[in-house]
């Protein structure tokens, strides 16, 4: 997919063609993808062709892709990247309002009750991306889990890669576009307390001391238990 008008790219400063909005110089024509997915369907010994994961439902069209993917291409899980669900962190992630990925989850839920297919939506989350804080987390949690009718199990801690807007805010704790300062999760007890709300919540340090102590104690016993074992082995011996 390109610009409609490619001189307008050539001299285009937006950083992005999707985000905040679809730019109206984008040709995001599915047609000839449909085409491409429906000749595919007619050659002799594929049985099925499968899209497991890399939809970008921000630039659909009107046509029925969706519904083609979902019937003709989905081996059973579909995943989808919301990545996150507040809008404070979406905007840093040039991602659409997750509306967008609820929209998405109903269609989804329609046409697999209409089509009797029992299929799943997986949706890939990112906890500690630049610009989330610990209350995003918690609102991610509260709109997500056991809301929705998917399995959340796609679930990540950010690494910063190289070449990425967000791999720049992660070190300079800036956003280069707006030079605002940037909140940035870094220690790892930051990072895991937000990674943590995928899973129901976080524990009070408290607790994870004590658990964390509960756990050397049952290893020191084990080492003791060993050593001794061994002692009376070599006392045997001789
Ligand atoms: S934002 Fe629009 S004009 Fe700019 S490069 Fe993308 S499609 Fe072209």
């Amino acid at each position: 997919m390109r610009g409609k008008n490619e001189e307008l790219c050539k001299r285009c400063k937006r950083p992005s063609c999707l985000h905040p909005k679809l730019c109206p110089n984008m040709n995001n024509d599915h047609t000839p993808l449909l085409d491409l997915y429906s000749k595919i369907r007619e050659v002799k010994g594929i049985k099925r062709a499968f899209i497991g994961s890399g939809i970008r439902y921000d630039l659909f069209d009107s046509s029925p892709y969706f519904e083609t993917v979902v019937k003709h291409h989905t081996s059973g899980r579909l995943k989808v990247a919301p990545e996150h669900t507040e809008d404070r962190v979406l905007n840093l992630m040039r991602k659409p309002s997750f509306t967008m990925f609820e929209e998405l989850n109903r269609k989804f839920q329609h046409i697999c009750r209409r089509e009797e297919l029992k299929y799943q939506l997986i949706p890939y989350f990112i906890s500690s991306h630049p610009g989330c804080r610990e209350e995003d987390m918690q609102a991610l949690a509260r709109k997500v889990l056991g809301k929705l009718h998917f399995t959340l199990e796609q679930v990540q801690d950010l690494t910063p890669t190289p070449m990425t807007i967000s791999s720049v805010i992660f070190y300079t704790c800036e956003n280069p576009y707006t030079v605002e300062s940037v909140y940035v999760a870094r220690t790892q007890e930051d990072k895991r307390r937000q990674k943590s709300y995928f899973f129901g919540g976080t524990l009070p340090t408290d607790s994870r001391q004590a658990q964390q102590s509960k756990r050397d104690n049952v290893t020191n016993k084990r080492d003791e238990r060993s050593d001794r074992s061994k002692r009376t082995l070599n006392r045997k011996r001789y």
